[in-house]
């Protein structure tokens, strides 16, 4: 058997596209999101992303400013850019890119950010909102998951579902989103006994870990869903070979990448899996694409919200 793969670059498109027809609507009505993006010091990942989000508000029509105080900022100063944005009526969304150096008190900052323009979803006002079923914005990777699990026709209510990790980022939210579509939910971290036992409970099992190929065939119910988070990057040969031997035939473009670029992005899940699931999010093309997708939809959600018209609820369950 080979699992079922959820193509999660696809739903991100049909996403977007579905943003973008948003966006332009509100266009003929005069208004215009806005997403003002902090990004502080010069992180290379941090960079990435940022350059992504941005790239991809300018596709959908969404305006977007950037903010790059230097790596020696200090959190007054970013307290006070973050004042600043909460009174801008043009800025619709405010997105503190993670991590903000060590000396910066970073739950202060996201504290500040006004629960209106949290379009991270990470003010413990919207986390608020989310256990108790209220709307409000939604953190974007976990929102991304359920959407994959919707718009793949996996079915959710009454469903075992298992989450690996307990981050108020990743695991937390998607836990109490599973939970809200009526999943019965078990939320795993590094002190779980028996974590393959548990794990093989799920019809659906989320790895939001962070460690390279971990769940292996044996932490997998054969036919269950398994939506791989993990964006590890794997630069050592022994590595590589531990987690693709025996399954090169299917990632020989993997393999000319590694061998020419000197790394690859791989999930939290073993490929083994793919004969064990019964579907299955690949890394790259997963979950990734999804965030940022599902930013495009928190920033217009913002917009419509402030101005207190409704933005329509993604894929039906
Ligand atoms: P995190 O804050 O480091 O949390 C990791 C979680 O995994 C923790 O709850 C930890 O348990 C648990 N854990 C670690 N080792 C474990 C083990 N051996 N057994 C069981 N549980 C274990 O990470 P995160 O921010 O949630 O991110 C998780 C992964 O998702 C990373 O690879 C990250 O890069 C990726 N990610 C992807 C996206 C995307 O867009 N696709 C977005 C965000 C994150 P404890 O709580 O007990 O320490």
């Amino acid at each position: 058997m080979s699992a079922r793969i959820l193509d999660g670059t696809k739903i991100a498109n049909d996403i977007r596209t579905e943003v973008a027809a948003e966006v332009k609507a509100m266009a003929s009505a005069g208004v215009r999101p806005g997403l003002a993006v902090v990004l502080v010091g010069h992180n290379p990942a941090s960079e990435i992303y940022v350059r992504g989000k941005v790239k991809a508000s300018e596709e959908i029509g969404v305006y977007s400013e950037q903010h790059t105080p230097p790596e020696t900022t200090t959190t007054a100063a970013l307290l006070a850019l973050v004042h600043a944005l909460n009174q801008r009526d043009e800025i619709d969304g405010i997105l503190v890119q993670l991590p903000l150096p060590a000396h910066v008190d970073a739950k202060k900052v996201l504290m500040a950010v006004d629960p209106a323009k949290d379009v991270d979803g990470f003010h413990p006002v919207n986390v608020g909102f989310l256990s108790t079923q209220r709307d409000g914005l939604v953190p974007c990777t976990p929102a991304g998951i359920i959407e994959i699990l919707k718009r793949g026709n996996i079915p959710i209510a009454g469903q075992e579902a298992v989450v690996v990790g307990r981050s108020d980022i990743v695991g937390k939210p998607a836990a109490m989103l599973l939970l809200n579509a009526n999943a019965t939910v078990t939320v795993c971290h590094s002190k779980t006994g028996d974590l393959p036992g548990v794990c093989r409970r799920a019809d659906i099992l989320v790895a939001a870990i962070g460690r390279a190929g971990m769940i292996t065939r044996d932490f997998v119910k054969p036919g269950a869903t398994v939506i791989d988070v993990g964006m590890n990057k794997v630069t050592d040969t022994a590595e590589f070979h531990r987690l693709f031997a025996g399954h090169l035939t299917n990632h020989a473009r993997r393999e000319q990448n590694f061998l020419s670029r000197g790394s690859t992005l791989v999930g939290d899940v073993h490929p083994e899996v793919i004969e064990v699931a019964g579907a299955l999010t690949p890394v790259p093309g997963g979950v990734g694409p999804l965030t940022i997708a599902m930013l495009m939809y928190n920033t217009v959600k913002a917009a419509k919200m402030r101005r207190g018209s409704h933005v329509a609820d993604l894929a039906s369950p």
